[in-house]
């Protein structure tokens, strides 16, 4: 990390810091815990972390692959120097998929119209609907597209590599959707190997599932939340990656009574310092936390007051102050009494994924 000395109110604004070490930690546990191989999901620039940074230190403790949604988000890696394995598993049937070709990218396909779309000598993950009705071929569509992708195999225009499904319900690890979504992949891949596929990787799992349930890892897991530190099936200690301060941009004594921010929606009880913190819903604070977010300042938890606006939020700092410059911790792994990304998704009612991956559109990341 290079921290550079400068003046306090002028050398910091809002910062993310990434760090790397309990990526690296969460990734080692994960490699652990998968039967499999490790295929690192750095979609979302990930998860909010920072793609090229969480993939490499990924790759360097356990993970062997890695996946994405977008072809946009495979190519931004290449550009960014990975060359690991890279697969991209959501694009519609007009991307530039001959890009994918030249960059060595391996894509996903869902139907026979994204089979027919491919560029030749594309690598091909055919992906199977396993519960969501969502992103995967239709079971009644399985065996036709299978065949398809069988005979495009033969006459050696694509080579089928690998089969995928992805199950509902895994945060919750005894819910009957597992077994279900379980029993369909298995079908899916009788049902391919009967049309003469042979594919390598065959993978389910996601973090929840690499966690919990050893029946779905079959030859690789596909983990992105845990890399970070999110653990949706609560069951194991993971270590959140990111923190997020900002300096007191000013502070004000007000007197009771005094209403505060849009809508008036508080109203100081009693006399008091109120801090300014430079981010808002724009920077990726969740604006329905309004009311309940609390951050750190002088080791201390304080209450956000009024609402939380597009660029800045007020804390209300109490009889024992602070001073502008001051700064104001609004989320971390909690070690310190700063709020977690846990804390913020339950304030709003949210997902921690929702939470890290909204942070940090123009805020500077730095890296340790
Ligand atoms: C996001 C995603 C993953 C990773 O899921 P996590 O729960 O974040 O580990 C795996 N597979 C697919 C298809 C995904 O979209």
């Amino acid at each position: 990390m290079t921290v550079l000395a400068l003046p306090r109110l002028a050398a910091t604004g809002p910062r993310l810091d990434v760090d790397l070490d309990a990526v690296a930690a969460n990734t080692a546990l994960l490699a652990r815990r998968a039967t499999g191989e490790l295929m690192a999901v750095v979609k979302a620039d990930g998860f909010g972390h920072g793609a090229a940074a969480v993939a490499r230190t990924a790759l360097s403790h356990g993970a062997t692959r890695l996946g994405v949604t977008s072809l946009a988000e495979a190519l931004a890696l290449r550009a960014d120097g990975l060359t690991a394995p890279v697969l991209s598993w959501l694009n519609p049937v007009d991307a530039d998929l001959a890009s994918a070709v030249v960059h060595d990218v391996e894509i996903a396909v869902p139907s026979r119209a994204h089979l027919d779309a491919l560029a030749p000598g594309t690598a091909v993950h055919l992906h199977l609907d396993t519960g969501l009705a969502r992103d995967g071929a239709a079971p009644a569509e399985w065996a036709d597209l299978c065949r398809a992708a069988r005979l495009a195999e033969r006459r050696g225009r694509i080579r089928v590599v690998g089969l995928m499904g992805h199950l509902a319900c895994a945060d919750v690890p005894g819910d009957p959707g597992n077994a279900m979504g379980r029993a369909r992949f298995a079908w899916g891949l009788e049902t391919a190997r009967a049309c003469g596929l042979r594919p390598v990787h065959r993978h389910l799992a996601a973090t929840a599932a690499t966690l919990t349930d050893p029946l779905s890892h079959h030859t690789m897991s596909r983990v992105g939340a845990g890399l970070v530190g999110i653990d949706p099936s609560g069951t194991t200690r993971l270590h959140p990656a990111l923190t997020l301060t900002a300096p007191l941009v000013s502070v004000r004594r007000v007197h009771a009574g005094t209403p505060v921010g849009y809508g008036h929606t508080w109203v100081a009880p009693h006399p008091t310092e109120l801090g300014l913190v430079p981010l808002g819903y724009a920077d990726g604070l969740p604006r329905a936390a309004s009311g309940r977010a609390e951050v750190l300042v002088r080791g201390r938890r304080r209450p956000l007051v009024g609402r939380i606006s597009m660029d800045m939020a007020v804390v209300d700092l109490g009889a024992e102050g602070a001073e502008a410059g001051d700064e104001v911790t609004v989320l971390g792994p909690g070690r310190h009494g700063e709020p977690t990304a846990a804390e913020w998704a339950a304030w709003s009612d949210t997902l921690e994924h929702e939470v890290v991956t909204g942070l940090g559109l123009r805020t500077p990341r730095t890296g340790r």
